[in-house]
């Protein structure tokens, strides 16, 4: 099953983003090991629009046109972190 990280909004699977840790060490349901580990954000001051600039970017290095990858954040503001 292909699942979002729900904060940067990119695929978590076994070709995509491994997951985070919470503490522990067990896999976090919710977020990627860019965005978060040890059960805590890596990045807990960025703001939204900060993510996204961040994803189009990640985005773009690996091929996306950036229009494309721009629209591809557009659901960041629904993710579980931003909601
Ligand atoms: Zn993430």
């Amino acid at each position: 099953m292909l699942r979002l990280c729900q904060s940067c909004g990119m695929p978590m699977s076994d070709k995509g983003l491994a997951p985070g840790r919470e503490i522990g060490g067990s896999i976090s349901p919710y977020y990627c090991h860019l965005c978060y580990d040890e059960g805590v954000f890596l990045q807990p001051e960025i703001r939204l629009s900060s993510m996204q600039h961040l994803v189009i970017h990640a985005l773009q290095r690996n091929g996306w046109p950036k229009m494309v990858a721009w629209v591809a954040t557009r659901h960041l503001p629904f993710l579980r972190r931003w909601r």
